[in-house]
């Protein structure tokens, strides 16, 4: 009798944005001809820069003849890619990170859902509340979590993001292994300073931990002060792992590349307390179960560092940013306070009420879908997201919305 991983059974199911699809029928269904302006989804929408298009042609092209024909790649993906990201994205900030610590990949959901493999099951994890779904599942399929009750698992160490801490989590009060960071963070948009990153990598040396630091929206920091790698930290090369996209700085959410830095000085132990380095653990994972990103995804992320790439991966990012600063201004016109949005696409609001309450309110009254807060977890509560991934007219309409519902 094959009986499944029970572990599985525990997941709690997410009503979030089934939950959100009913309440925009019905409201569809009573005002047929009342406009609608999703500011909830967490997709971009604008298409891929024109030098990532081009070497994606390309790139095909070169695909179409015996003679430049390329079949299985380096699973670790083509040196050219990872160089360009050691070089640009790392070396040019003042961080040391080398091309050969780079594991280019097809997702950093897949990365930072996988990554949980190489550690004990017993390894005792912490995960920011609210936070993005696939570090804390990951986890409960693995049996680290223990089970569900009163709104949380009860062998996880949630790292509350309040308004006490700016969003940014304090140190856990016990002992913990595994650290999941976000910054700028989805849901709240909350960005960590050098001061802030540099406590964390100080406590994951002095407790034997290590930090699983995803960059994901690292292309909307502005602020020339606030890191965009934990590896502009000094220590953090023993004690973490990046994960990066070009989901969202250059519009990969459905063409799909992403990479995972692994520094060759991290380590965690054995059972007997010998040193491991995690480095060779993650090549050998990736090499077995994974046959690398496609070769002309691969050309087309490198496009992201020639000249032309940088400066439309700016603009575009820029535009999500002025689209951002549209939903500040008239959500602090309103009286609301809210965090996010100067370095981050996300704009984190304290609805002042129960999540799902304000959500309703601004589908009824003003027809915009935001994403209530209560969704990413129990910290959550009180507050709604509201995307800058949208059309600049979208953006400004759903404002003028709001406010004309709301004053
Ligand atoms: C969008 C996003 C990613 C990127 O995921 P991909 O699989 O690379 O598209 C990673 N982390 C967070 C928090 C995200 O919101």
């Amino acid at each position: 009798m094959l009986t499944i991983n029970e572990h599985y059974l525990k997941l709690q199911a997410s009503y979030l944005f089934s939950d959100i699809a009913k309440r925009v029928n019905e409201f569809q269904t009573a005002n047929p001809d009342k406009e609608l302006i999703r500011l909830g989804i967490g997709d971009v929408t604008k298409p891929l820069p024109k030098a990532c298009v081009e070497a994606f042609h390309s790139a095909i092209d070169e695909m179409a003849t015996e003679g430049s024909f390329h079949g299985y790649g380096p699973e670790q993906g083509y040196a050219f890619l990872r160089e360009a990201i050691a070089k640009h994205d790392f070396q040019a900030r003042g961080a040391q990170v080398e091309a050969d610590e780079i594991f280019i990949s097809d997702g950093a959901k897949c990365d930072t859902g996988n990554i949980q493999e190489l550690f004990d099951i017993k390894a005792k994890i912490a995960i920011p509340d609210p936070v993005y779904p696939v570090y804390l599942d990951s986890n409960v399929m693995a049996g680290r979590t223990g089970t569900y009750k009163d709104d949380r698992y009860q062998d996880v160490v949630y790292l509350d993001s309040v308004k006490d801490n700016n969003f940014v989590p304090n140190l856990p009060s016990q002992p913990v292994d595994l650290i999941y960071l976000c910054f700028p963070n989805n849901p709240t948009g909350s960005t960590a300073t050098k001061e802030q990153l540099k406590a964390w990598v100080d406590y994951a040396r002095d407790n034997k931990a290590l930090i699983l630091f995803d960059a994901a929206y690292e292309a909307f920091i502005r602020d020339e002060n606030l890191p965009k790698s934990i590896y502009e930290i000094e220590g953090a090369r023993e004690v973490a792992i990046e994960f990066r996209s070009f989901s969202k700085n250059a519009g990969f959410t459905g063409t799909r590349c992403a990479y995972t830095v692994v520094p060759k000085e991290c380590f965690a132990f054995d059972s007997q307390g010998n040193k491991q380095f995690i480095h060779p653990l993650w090549n050998r994972r990736h090499c077995t179960k994974f046959n690398g990103v496609s070769y002309p995804v691969q050309k087309a992320a490198e496009a992201v560092y020639s000249e032309a790439g940088q400066q439309q991966v700016k603009e575009l990012t820029d535009y999500y940013m002025a689209n951002a600063t549209i939903v500040k201004d008239a959500i602090k016109e309103l009286g609301f306070s809210f965090v996010g949005g100067e370095n981050s696409p996300y704009i984190w609001i304290d609805g002042k009420r129960d999540s799902w309450d304000f959500f309703d309110l601004l589908l009824n009254k003003a027809g915009v879908v935001c994403t209530p807060g209560a969704g990413f977890g129990k910290c959550g509560q009180g507050f709604i997201r509201i995307s800058a991934f949208n059309s600049r007219d979208n953006v400004e309409r759903a404002m003028a919305k709001i406010r004309a519902a709301l004053k």
